[in-house]
């Protein structure tokens, strides 16, 4: 049996990269991880603020596929990511779904004031959650949890990392649109436009992202948060780490299976180690339900999913 470390899986994508960049004009390379993040700012991870993101987004209505309340969710986190200094970019294209061609848009967001980001470039670390809703025609599906808890969660990391600028240059935000299929289940063809979008692009770029982190489902206390079968081992065990650090174990459970998810395109097609963390939703009778509400997650729920990845990206860059 080989045995592959960590720092081994990083350079060999690092080489596949190479290897792959050598057919075309641009030299490529990883991004360097630059500062960490301290326990100090792991313990302002507010899950009373994420929440009123969610609220926010919840009031926008239903924003599957095409919808204004999609439009509306994106200007509203453009507009609050600027006020934290991040800068955002909109990633549109078409895709082509079981109802015809569809535009999507995802949203990329970097910590940097003052000056435009180097998009052809990367930070080591993509931190990502979808931003859709499931559409569906004969009742009002809000996506509480499937998607705004990963959504708020994503916000309120930014602020925490912004408010010292520690190790926010590390990350790129990443809100996915089109993760939910059109037709009932995700395939090969139905679901994951975004990331399927996203990852393709990320051959263009100079320097290549390290690991991809896939956040989804994570504000429901009574459901467990699954550690996804294809996370990779080293992430794996890092997470289960801060889980004890943080005493969350008993939530936080391993899980035997690949859930299919936005982090399968970063790791089939853009070749990262990824770190997939997601709700048990065969646990939530509400889940692709109408009652995927707000009664259903808790400000507690979403602040131990921030803590938790904010202990998973300090174990990372220390
Ligand atoms: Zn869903």
């Amino acid at each position: 049996m080989i045995k592959t470390t960590f720092a081994g899986a990083i350079a060999l994508v690092f080489l596949i990269a190479c290897s792959r960049e050598k057919e075309g004009p641009k030299p490529v390379s990883g991004a360097s991880i630059t500062g960490t993040i301290s326990a100090e700012t792991i313990e302002k991870f507010s899950g009373k603020k994420a929440l009123t993101h969610i609220e926010a987004l919840t009031v926008f209505g239903p924003r599957p596929i095409g919808s204004e309340a999609y439009q509306l969710s994106l200007h509203y986190l453009e507009t609050k990511l600027a006020q934290l200094g991040w800068k955002t970019k909109r990633q549109s294209f078409t895709g082509i779904t079981p109802i015809g061609p569809q535009e999507f848009t995802n949203l990329l967001a970097r910590y940097s004031p003052g000056s435009e980001p180097d998009w052809n470039s990367s930070t080591p670390f993509l931190l990502c959650s979808h931003l859709d809703t499931k559409l569906y025609a004969e009742f009002e599906f809000l996506g509480v949890n499937d998607s705004g808890s990963s959504t708020g969660v994503l916000v309120e990391i930014a602020r925490v990392l912004s408010e010292k600028n520690e190790g926010a240059q590390n990350i790129e935000l990443v809100f996915f649109d089109g993760e939910e299929a059109i037709l009932k289940n995700i395939n090969r063809k139905d679901g994951l436009y975004g990331s399927r979008y996203y990852a393709s692009q990320l051959d263009k770029r100079r320097v290549k992202p390290q690991i991809g982190i896939v956040l989804d489902i994570v504000g429901d206390p009574k459901i467990p948060l699954l550690i996804g079968g294809d996370t990779h081992q080293k992430l794996k065990s890092h997470t289960q780490s801060a889980a004890s650090k943080l005493s969350l174990q008993n939530w936080v459970k391993p899980h035997p299976m690949t859930i299919i998810d936005d982090h399968v395109p970063l790791m089939n097609r853009a070749n990262l180690p990824v770190l997939h963390l997601i709700g048990n939703f065969s646990e939530a009778t509400y889940w692709h339900q109408k009652g995927d509400t707000l009664d259903k997650i808790t400000f507690g729920a979403l602040e131990n999913t921030g803590k938790l990845t904010l202990q998973v990206l300090h174990q990372l860059t220390k």
